[in-house]
């Protein structure tokens, strides 16, 4: 990941801070030992099993046969950003003009946009650990620092208010919300957003980042809120992110957005229109069909990876060395793996790290997940419940083969 620069040196320095995606690793690494004729099973990948909904893929395909298939606003069509602001007073009961919409190329690009309009070498990004890592990564590469504030697992993984102000100091631009959380499955209550908004609203130089890119994905009667529904007060330095990726199983379309103050979602267009031009023109029209159409799909797959999530809780604590509860959204598993640490593997090679062991998984019972210490907490495993309940077992089956022949 850190190979030395080539003489003379090509990349520019930035590149030395910077890590490629570990999850795009696996996923290239499983994906050539598949390609070897190796069964793999892969619960490393943020990908979902569902099709996206037909609908979507009809609009989709009657977009281009329309022939809208030219660049669009760079900042994204303005009947999508309008299905945008809908779903938000939906979904939040929050109201945002049409100049504080910005489509992007997925959520992705429209967390990184908001970064690189707004850090200088030396600003601040409080990010709440573990976490999806591109967060760390893009920071790094906007010329911040960012300050990973670990969650601790006796706190169910979840941030604390005395935490949080802790690591407030007065270089912090942002702190990053991820609700529900990519990878513990916590889902914040209105009252915990409430509590960590307070302590925000004494710090007037700090902005946040909510990403609710997995909103949609609650299990147990839960709802995920966003902060601007929460907090109104803070709407002025509040920036919302979501996409379709997650609710609407519409990865690879690459439609996202965020919603905030227009100030700054006119700095993120700029980007946008110097960078990428614009979103897909044919995404767009497909998610403006997945946000106007029939919503009852995103409850229904929340029953389907209910029932996934707790087969799946069940078959992990039944594997010697793991153990886990059940997330109360996302589609993974963050099981901890202390009790396989410092164990040996058949061929005598000792399980020193919880990388160590995700290795094992892979070369031995050809089961990827992501080690933890690639999300920023060590021992532990993430394992997503995306695919079909038949694929779990197997999995199950295998992680507890591998486990039971450490020795
Ligand atoms: N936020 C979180 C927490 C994620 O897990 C992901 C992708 N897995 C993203 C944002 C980005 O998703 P996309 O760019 O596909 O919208």
């Amino acid at each position: 990941m850190h190979a030395p620069l080539p003489s003379p040196p090509i990349f520019a320095p930035r590149m030395r801070r910077i890590a490629a995606s570990p999850a795009a690793v696996l996923r290239r690494r499983a994906r050539e030992l598949r390609a070897a004729g190796r069964d793999v099973i892969e619960l490393s990948s943020g990908d979902l099993d569902f099709a996206t909904p037909a609908h979507v893929v009809e609009a989709a395909v009657a977009a281009a046969g329309r022939g809208e298939t030219r660049y669009t606003n760079a900042d994204g069509t303005p009947e999508l950003k309008d299905a945008i602001r809908a779903a938000l007073r939906r979904e939040h009961g929050v109201d945002f003009d049409r100049d504080g919409i910005i489509v992007t190329t997925g959520s992705t690009q429209a967390l990184f946009e908001a970064l690189f309009a707004t850090l200088s070498p030396g600003d601040e990004v409080i990010v709440p650990t573990p976490c999806w890592m591109p967060y760390v990564e893009q920071v790094r590469l906007a010329d911040g620092t960012p300050v990973l504030l670990p969650c601790a697992a006796e706190n169910g993984f979840r941030l604390r208010p005395d935490e949080l102000d802790a690591a407030i100091t007065p270089r912090t631009r942002w702190l990053v919300l991820n609700n529900p959380v990519n990878p513990t499955g916590v889902v914040y209550s209105a009252e915990e957003l409430a509590a960590l908004a307070d302590v925000l609203a004494a710090h007037r130089h700090v902005w946040v980042l909510a990403d609710g890119l997995y909103e949609h994905i609650v299990f147990d009667g839960r709802r995920a809120p966003t902060l601007a529904e929460v907090a109104p007060d803070l709407r002025e330095r509040t920036l919302t992110v979501g996409g379709v990726a997650k609710s609407y199983a519409m990865m690879g379309w690459r439609v996202g957005w965020a919603a905030g103050p227009a100030p700054l979602v006119r700095e993120m267009a700029k980007i946008q229109s110097q960078t990428t031009s614009c979103p897909s023109s044919i995404s767009q029209a497909a998610a403006l069909a997945a946000l106007t159409g029939p919503q009852e799909v995103l409850a229904e797959r929340a029953a389907v990876l209910a029932e996934r999530r707790d087969a799946f809780v069940k078959l992990l604590n039944g594997c010697p060395g793991l153990t886990c509860t059940a997330p109360e959204g996302t589609f993974y598993l963050f099981a901890s793996c202390a009790g396989v640490i410092g164990r040996h593997a058949p061929d005598g090679r000792k399980i020193s790290t919880d990388r160590d062991f995700a290795a094992y998984l892979l070369e031995s019972v050809d089961v990827a997940v992501v080690p933890g210490a690639d999300l920023g907490l060590s021992p532990y495993v993430r394992a997503s419940f995306a695919p079909p309940l038949a694929v779990i077992e197997q999995a199950a089956r295998r992680i507890r083969r591998a486990c039971a022949q450490l020795a």
